[in-house]
């Protein structure tokens, strides 16, 4: 990884620098800051530079043979702790175990957070630790020559995930480190780590990325309205991963608007055809789909009531985006009193039978039928 493909910090990418060129590496580091800034490629690029044959004045060369085992992750002297599970074959797990999988997550992506690596090795249900018999594996690790570096550098990932005796022998192992041995700790909340690892390491603060930064790195990644992008920006508060769970809500959102506006219009129009045809598509959609297409719907015939009993130029007083909002203009007269608690029933009772694995054709021509029916009773 080099810093390069980080967005933002570049107060940190150059003091990360100059402690290389001033000969000034502290052996123990515990990196801090918020979720979603990049905390561990920039420790990875860190890293990488510290150990990169032919650096040149602000990153590593890339291309070098420790550059081209670092982008691999598979540096011999490059070593990482993070939290995993214990499974069922595995009931004394340490980071080794899941090394393959930790190469393939770290490098999917330039940012991490500890639920999604929790997710890529599928067991998101359960909460990951960093268990008293990874520091055995630790001191192994260190006590081994380095093969091709000058040092040899130990990443621990979320310290605070580690268990209190784990804990202690790493405060050990950085009181006495073997010689040329670099701990960097990189962690969300250091309040969690135990005060003599935090005050026996150099704390180095990372901030939010901020919003200029955030706003030039979407852009080369996304092709989006400045408007959606200053909202995205504004939203995601620093956090580039925040800011990608938001765009990928708005496309979902985007896709469930017009196939409400289909389902409202061919109901409304009471083509039955283009309904069964409709049908088939959502039916075609997994689970997951469908029901967040329900629940969007919900939101939507919710608004619409409130709209409809709301003045013209009360409209901020509804949660709709520009798009929806013109749609609802005219649909929210369809909207009454006298309709919206049997069609927010119907929703829900057709949410539950989903979840419930009912044949979903069936469900969504039965919604849909009764979707007729209703949107023609007056206010
Ligand atoms: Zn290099």
């Amino acid at each position: 990884m080099q810093f390069k493909n980080i967005i933002g910090h570049d107060t940190i990418k150059s003091h990360f620098v100059n402690t290389v060129k001033n000969n000034r590496i502290s052996h123990a580091q515990l990196i801090l800051g918020p979720k979603g800034v990049g905390k561990l490629s920039l420790v990875i690029s860190y890293a990488q530079y510290i150990s990169c044959k032919n650096k040149n004045n602000n990153d590593s060369c890339g291309e070098c043979s420790s550059c081209k085992k670092y982008q691999k992750l598979i540096h011999p002297d490059l070593h990482f702790v993070y939290p995993v599970v214990k499974t069922k074959k595995l009931k004394k797990p340490v980071s080794d175990d899941f090394i393959k999988e930790w190469r393939e997550y770290v490098l999917s992506s330039n940012y991490h957070k500890l639920s999604n690596w929790l997710e890529h090795i599928g067991t998101e249900n359960l909460q990951g630790s960093i268990y008293a018999h990874e520091s055995q594996e630790i001191i192994k690790k260190l006590n081994l020559k380095t093969f091709e570096s000058e040092y040899k550098v130990m990443i621990i990932w979320m310290p605070e995930k580690m268990n209190i005796s784990a804990s202690n022998k790493l405060l050990k192992m950085i009181e006495e480190p073997p010689p040329k041995t670099l701990f960097l700790l990189v962690s969300e909340n250091h309040e969690l780590i135990i005060n003599t690892i935090r005050s026996r390491t150099q704390l180095i603060k990372i901030s939010k990325i901020s919003n200029t930064e955030l706003e030039n790195g979407l852009k080369k990644e996304f092709d989006l309205h400045e408007d959606e992008l200053k909202n995205i920006v504004r939203l995601s508060n620093g956090n580039y991963m925040k800011a990608i769970e938001i765009i990928s809500e708005n496309e979902n959102n985007k896709f469930n608007f017009e196939i409400f506006v289909e389902l409202m219009r061919y109901s409304f129009a009471a083509k039955v055809i283009e309904i069964t045809q409709w049908v088939d598509k959502i039916s075609s959609m997994g689970r997951e789909k469908q029901k967040f297409f329900l629940l969007y719907t919900l939101r939507m015939v919710r608004e619409n009531f409130v709209l409809s009993l709301l003045p013209d130029n009360q409209n901020q007083l509804v949660y709709l985006n520009n798009e929806e909002l013109a749609f609802s203009k005219k649909f929210s007269s369809f909207i009454n009193k006298n309709n919206i608690s049997h069609i927010t029933n119907e929703l829900e009772s057709a949410h539950r039978h989903i979840e419930r694995n009912a044949y979903d054709k069936l469900v969504f021509l039965d919604l849909s039928l009764k979707i007729i029916k209703l949107l023609r009773i007056k206010g």
